[in-house]
């Protein structure tokens, strides 16, 4: 994986090569991000950069003999460790004991396909299904064995750890020691989507790393050229996914499933519950900048979806027409909203159909509304 294959974050890309290049790299870097930002992929990048042999205008070259093991994740030196658990895949044997190396063909798959994925995304395809996945102290002796040996090809030996807020107690404690004491030529990358959750002793020993967010009119142009998106539907999407390249393609993918209008929906009743007001005038900043008909659309199918949230609400969910996959997640909604939601907000999507008939600026229209979704819920 090369830097230049990653979206977004082009300044951090400088930031990691020059720390190659000037030789500053620390022995364990903590890479921060919010779910599918790809942060394993600039672990990944950085360690090709690192053992490339022809680096060239800030990248890997690509071609040469480690930089085409990079690619098909095969290099001897690079090793990775994620929350596993037990699954029906494994043997007796290994189901007593799991760890990463038992998974490792999914992850690489994964990886190689999706590096935006999120926990989700690698718990289903690891098979481990509902069970949350834990780095064992099991784990921390493979980690801790791998980094004793001398490394194959490379200066390094190069352990990402995905998660590692998700260490047990004694497997943060072994893997402690190797940040303290690393053996010779060990560089730990970390990934992390909740950095509050790790320990500070394992904090305090890392060169943080903080993805951005990336930013919303690159985004747009991104989809637009990845999946031939017209201008406005890749705006829309890029501001309900917050900056993040997975979220991004996971709603470019429901958009075959779903209408546009019903992600539209969704985003803004979860902007409304989490009460983001900000997340929510964005949206409403987003419905402005469609067109009229899509407003108008948008307006409907939002008035249709409260009013199956109503019936569902009063117990009638067998006349609220709703899909399967709608049902369930009306189901989760219902008990987080107030009765005097459904009615008020009706009203006000009707004010607003009629106010966009009648011309009035349609940012006003929007800002208006989602702010009654907000105080309304
Ligand atoms: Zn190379």
């Amino acid at each position: 994986m090369r830097f230049g294959e990653i979206y977004g974050n082009d300044a951090l890309k400088r930031r990691l090569t020059r720390m190659v290049d000037e030789n500053r790299l620390g022995h364990a870097v903590l890479f921060v991000e919010q779910e599918g930002m790809g942060a394993v992929a600039f672990a990944v990048a950085l360690s090709q950069y690192l053992n490339c042999t022809n680096r060239a205008g800030g990248d890997s070259c690509g071609q040469c003999p480690s930089c085409v093991r990079h690619q098909k994740l095969s290099y001897p030196d690079l090793h990775f460790a994620f929350p596993v658990n037990t699954s029906a895949r494994l043997s007796d044997q290994e189901k007593k004991h799991p760890v990463s190396s038992y998974f490792i063909r999914d992850w690489n798959d994964l990886l190689l396909s999706n590096p935006y994925f999120g926990s989700q995304m690698l718990t289903d395809t690891l098979g481990i299904e509902n069970k949350t996945g834990a780095i064992s102290v099991n784990e921390a002796r493979e980690i801790s064995s791998i980094l004793s040996l001398q490394p194959y090809e490379s200066d390094y030996k190069i352990m990402v750890i995905w998660q590692p807020e998700k260490m047990s107690t004694d497997a943060a404690n072994k893997l402690l020691k190797l940040l303290e004491e690393p053996p010779a030529g060990t560089l730990f990358l970390l990934v992390t989507q909740n950095m509050e959750k790790m320990l500070p002793t394992v904090l305090s020993r890392c060169q943080i790393i903080r993805l951005q967010p990336v930013e919303r009119g690159e985004m747009a142009a991104i989809l637009q050229q990845k999946y031939n998106l017209d201008a406005q539907d890749a705006m829309n999407i890029a501001t309900l996914s917050s900056g993040s390249m997975g979220r991004a393609m996971a709603e470019v993918e429901q958009m075959g499933e779903e209408s546009q209008s019903a992600a539209i929906t969704r985003s803004l009743m979860e902007a409304a519950l989490s009460k983001s007001l900000s997340e929510v005038l964005d949206i409403a900043d987003s419905l402005a900048s469609m067109g009229k008909d899509k407003q108008r659309q948008w307006c409907v199918q939002a008035e249709s979806f409260v009013r199956k949230l109503y019936m569902s609400s009063c117990g009638l969910q067998s006349i609220a027409f709703a899909g399967e996959q709608e049902k369930e997640y009306i189901a989760t909604l219902v008990p987080r909203i107030k009765e005097s939601f459904y009615g008020k907000a009706a009203a006000a999507l009707d004010a607003a159909i009629h106010l966009i008939e009648g011309n009035v600026s349609a940012k006003l229209v929007f800002a208006d509304l989602g702010n009654r979704f907000y105080l309304y819920i």
